[in-house]
């Protein structure tokens, strides 16, 4: 079976054929980096990391590119209203860049531990403001936009005259002019549904730019198209991203591309759908806001324990990335039992002999799991077929069942392949060193506190020094000793 993904473009299933193979262009809507990254942060994450891994597997030469918003994503995505990040950078008194930067590498972190591989190169908006000034300038050029004080504007009844406007999202123009609401500043568009290619900035505004229009920064969508054609010229393979962002985000940037270069960019749009937890969306507002780190260290009031990286992973995989996600403890309990069957399996595998028959067909089971990948990566189905092989392990384990010396390697390589180089779960980040050091500092506490109780107040104090040499400090309160690392 060949490679088949979902292209939402077309609504339908497609062979995966790259424009000029064997390279592939795949480029997917990063982080604004604004806050610390959540479960909303991780589902793309994962998808794409699925696919780029299942691409580099197939032995194409991927550029995987993955944009850094760190400017121009106004609030409630919208064309007013403030910068993410200057809003935070104001609130916390930091330069916009600062904020930009921790956030950025506390997404790192939480993606290292995710198991997630780096793209190829990721752009930052900033750091492309002259890109980006001139597809603005091409899109005036050709007559798909407009100057309006200082500020420029995408002209959306100019572009539907000429072009399908609404092809990815479906959306109508005649209802989204009944459906817009007014908001400010709104008088400086020809039309509601316009969005902004370039901003004049507001005095207070702190990030601004020089540019032939005004002093101000660019919209939210014209750094991908920038960004996406610098790095993977103006027909690349494909286009990922959050179903969230296929309206306007996407929408916008097919429009922008149309209109600068006179045709699409993108062959394949892919869009993971969305999580929920305990059936709601997650939002600040609903007090269900749960960072990755208090899924990784349990701190949250809605969580009954520490979820360790790899069980988050899997949780996210058992679902075929087109499905939404519910989180709650107990699919998340039931997720991590699963998955500690399969990391069980993977340590008894390199201890198994082989016999002289195979009662099993593994290459039936190979093509199994060949077959789900190339069907859209339906994850599910190839977890399935893992725990098929969790069955298989075990049952030649318990000296039920043989395989030849031939299948058994055959057997351990592709279980390998399939569950830690395409899953991507990894044995290492499975050991959740979090739960080790709490395991560990109740053991230290306790032998401290034996040592008191025997008035071996030498020992007691050595203990607590030598936590102390290493940044951790132990507090003695009426309910026992509690440590925090500094
Ligand atoms: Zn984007």
């Amino acid at each position: 079976m060949d490679f088949q993904i979902y292209n939402t473009l077309t609504r339908k299933k497609e062979v995966f054929q790259p424009i000029h193979p064997p390279h592939v262009g795949l480029y997917v809507c990063g982080p604004t980096v604004y806050g610390e990254p959540h479960l909303g942060h991780a589902r793309p994450a994962i998808t794409f990391d699925l696919l780029f891994r299942y691409l580099l597997h197939l032995k194409y030469q991927v550029r995987y590119v993955r944009n850094i918003t760190d400017v121009g994503h106004l609030e409630n995505d919208a064309d007013e209203g403030e910068d993410k990040i200057a809003k935070k950078a104001r609130l916390e008194q930091l330069e916009p860049m600062e904020v930009a930067q921790f956030y950025l590498d506390t997404y790192h972190v939480a993606m290292d531990k995710l198991n997630v591989k780096r793209p190829s190169i990721e752009p930052r908006a900033s750091g492309h403001i002259i890109e980006q000034i001139e597809v603005i300038q091409r899109i005036l050029d050709k007559g798909f936009a407009y100057i309006s004080n200082g500020s420029v504007y995408f002209d959306i009844p100019e572009y539907a005259q000429k072009y399908h406007y609404g092809k990815l999202s479906g959306r109508i123009l005649e209802d989204l002019l009944a459906t817009t609401r007014s908001l400010d500043g709104q008088e400086e568009k020809r039309h509601p549904a316009d969005f902004a290619l370039w901003k004049k900035a507001a005095p207070e505004h702190i990030m601004r730019w020089n540019s032939p229009w005004s002093i101000g920064f660019p919209g939210w969508h014209i750094e991908c198209t920038a960004m996406g054609t610098k790095y993977l010229g103006e027909n690349f393979d494909i286009h990922g991203g959050g179903m969230d962002l296929l309206f306007p985000h996407h929408e916008s940037e097919i429009c922008q591309a149309v209109a600068a270069y006179g045709h699409e960019s993108v062959k394949y749009w892919m869009h993971n759908n969305m999580i929920t937890i305990n059936g709601q969306k997650m939002g600040k507002s609903l007090g269900n806001f749960i960072t990755l780190n208090e899924f990784f260290t349990g701190n949250h009031a809605l969580l009954e324990q520490i979820y360790a990286p790899m069980t988050i992973r899997f949780f996210i995989l058992q679902a075929h990335y087109r499905s939404t996600v519910d989180f709650s403890n107990e699919a998340l309990k039931a997720a991590e039992k699963g998955m500690s069957r399969i990391f069980t399996a993977e340590k008894v595998l390199p201890q198994l002999k082989p016999g002289t028959e195979s009662s099993e067909n593994i290459q039936n089971w190979i093509n199994r799991c060949y077959d789900a990948l190339n069907d859209d990566l339906n994850s599910p189905i190839l977890i399935a077929e893992l725990f098929e092989a969790v069955r298989i392990i075990n049952s030649i384990k318990d000296g039920k069942i043989t395989l030849t010396s031939t299948d058994l390697e055959l057997f351990k390589t592709h279980f390998s392949l399939f569950w830690n180089d395409i899953l991507g779960m990894s044995a290492e980040e499975h050991s959740n060193s979090n739960e080790i050091t709490g395991k560990l500092m109740d053991m230290i506490l306790e032998l401290r506190q034996t040592a008191k109780s025997e008035k071996n107040w030498a020992l007691a104090d050595a203990i607590r020094n030598h936590l102390t040499a290493i940044g951790i400090t132990v507090k003695d309160t009426k309910e026992g000793a509690e440590w925090v690392l500094e």
